[in-house]
C-alpha cells in the first residue's frame, strides 16, 4: 500500500505520525511509504533517517497526498489538507469531530475514510491511542507546576521534597485517571506529600493498593476540596466526565483560602478546566496570576515535549498502522472489534453515533 506522512501544518505542532522506526516496518513488509520533507525534523528525525529506512523523501505535498492510499497524521486535517482529502484515501489521525462541525462536514465531501484515534478502544474499556498523551501531560504536570512554584515564576518558592528538617511540599490531584496517576507518580517520585481525590471508589482502591499508602487517597466531595485548597502548595486539575464539560471545581472565591505563591496546573483545560480562573495558555506563555496564585493551563501540554510524545504515540499507533496498511481498512477494522470504532467518517456519513448526534446527522 502507499502510505503517506505528512508534515503537520497545525500551530506549533512538532509531532510526526511515523518515526524511522515505524516507516521500516512498513517498507520491510513491502508498503511504499513518503515522507514529507522535513515532516520528522520538530521531533528530531531527519530526512536521511527516514530514507535510510526505505522510504521516500516527497518536497512537494500535492505529490504525497495524490501519491497515498492511506495517509498518517497526528493533528485533525486543516483546511488545507481537508481540501487534498478525496474518496482514495484513508485518513488515520485524531480528529475531536464532536466539537468541529465544518471539519466534519468537509470530510464527508471528501469521501474519504476517516479513522480517528480517540474513539479506539481497548478489552478493559480505554483509550489506548488516548492515554499515551495522557500520560505525558500527567508527568509533565508537576514538572511545570514545581517551575511555577520558584520566586521567580511568582510561585511561593516552596521545594516539593523539602530538605532534612524542611517538610516536603504538598501536591493534590484531583481525578485519578491516566492523567492523575501519572502526576501523583511523578510528585511521589520526587519526594513530595501527595494525595488523589476521585469521585470514583474502584479507582481509589487500586490506587491504594498499589502504591500501598504512599499516595493518600482521599473521597472527592466539597469538603475535601476546602480541605485540599487550604493545605496545598500544588493542586493539579485531572478530571475527565466524558463527553461533558470539566466541572469547575475550584472556584475565584476559594483562590482566596489558598496559601500565596501556591499553583494550580489545569490539565482539564482542554475540556474547559476544572478552575473557575483558568484559561487556555500556550507553551509561549504557560502562566498567569490571579489573586495571587499563579495558574499553568496549556491545552496542549504533550506538543511541549514533541519527541517523547511523538514516540509514545506511534508505539500505540503503529500495530493499527501496520494493519491498515497490510489488510486495507475494511478487514482491519472488521477483524478487531476495538479498532471498529475508530471509524468515524466513511463515503460522506459519518459513522460514529456521538459525532452524528452532535450535528443532527444520521450514522
Ligand atoms: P481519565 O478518564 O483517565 O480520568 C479522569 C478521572 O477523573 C476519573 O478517574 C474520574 O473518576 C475522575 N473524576 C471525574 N469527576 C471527578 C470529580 N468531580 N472529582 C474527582 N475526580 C473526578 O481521564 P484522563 O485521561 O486522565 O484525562 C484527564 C483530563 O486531562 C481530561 O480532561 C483530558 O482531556 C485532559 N488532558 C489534557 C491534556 C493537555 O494537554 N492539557 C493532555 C491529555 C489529557
Amino acid at each position: 500500500m502507499n502510505v503517506a506522512v505528512p508534515k503537520e501544518i497545525k500551530n506549533h505542532e512538532y509531532r510526526v505520525a511515523l518515526t524511522p522506526t515505524g516507516a521500516r516496518e512498513l517498507t520491510s513488509r513491502g508498503h511504499t511509504v513518503y515522507v514529507q520533507a522535513g515532516a520528522g525534523e520538530g521531533a528530531g528525525f531527519n530526512d536521511s533517517d527516514y530514507a535510510a529506512a526505505g522510504a521516500q523523501i516527497e518536497p512537494d505535498v500535492a505529490t504525497l497526498w495524490q501519491s497515498a492510499e492511506l495517509i498518517l497524521k497526528v493533528k485533525e486535517p486543516q483546511k488545507d489538507e481537508v481540501a487534498r482529502l478525496t474518496s482514495q484515501h484513508t485518513l488515520f489521525t485524531y480528529l475531536h469531530l464532536a466539537a468541529e462541525e465544518a471539519l466534519t462536514r468537509g470530510l464527508m465531501e471528501s469521501g474519504a475514510t476517516c479513522i480517528a484515534y480517540e474513539t479506539i478502544t481497548d478489552a478493559h474499556g480505554g483509550l489506548p491511542l488516548l492515554a499515551p498523551m495522557s500520560t505525558v501531560a500527567g508527568r509533565m504536570a508537576v514538572q511545570a507546576g514545581a517551575h511555577s512554584l520558584e520566586k521567580a515564576q511568582g510561585g511561593a518558592g516552596v521545594l516539593l521534597p523539602g530538605v532534612p528538617g524542611v517538610a516536603p511540599g504538598k501536591v493534590t490531584v484531583i481525578g485519578g485517571g491516566v492523567v492523575g496517576e501519572n502526576a501523583a507518580r511523578m510528585a511521589l517520585g520526587l519526594g513530595a506529600d501527595v494525595t488523589i481525590l476521585d469521585k470514583s471508589l474502584a479507582r481509589l482502591e487500586v490506587l491504594d493498593s498499589r502504591y500501598q499508602g504512599r499516595i493518600k487517597t482521599v473521597y472527592s466531595t466539597a469538603d475535601a476540596l476546602d480541605h485540599a485548597v487550604r493545605e496545598s502548595d500544588m493542586i493539579i486539575g485531572a478530571v475527565l466526565i466524558p463527553g461533558a464539560a470539566a466541572p469547575k471545581l475550584i472556584t475565584r472565591a476559594m483562590l482566596g483560602d489558598m496559601k500565596p505563591g501556591s499553583v494550580l496546573v489545569d490539565v482539564a483545560i482542554d475540556q474547559g478546566g476544572c478552575f473557575e480562573t483558568s484559561r487556555p495558555t500556550t507553551h509561549a506563555g504557560p502562566t498567569y496570576i490571579v489573586d495571587g496564585i499563579v495558574h499553568y493551563c496549556v491545552a496542549n501540554m504533550p506538543g511541549g515535549v514533541a519527541r517523547t510524545s511523538t514516540l509514545g504515540l506511534t508505539n500505540a499507533t503503529l500495530p493499527f498502522v501496520l494493519a491498515l496498511a497490510d489488510k486495507g481498512w475494511q478487514q482491519a477494522l472488521g477483524d478487531d472489534a476495538n479498532f471498529l470504532p475508530g471509524l468515524n467518517v466513511h463515503a460522506g456519513q459519518v459513522t460514529y453515533a456521538a459525532v452524528a448526534n452532535a450535528f443532527g446527522l444520521e450514522s
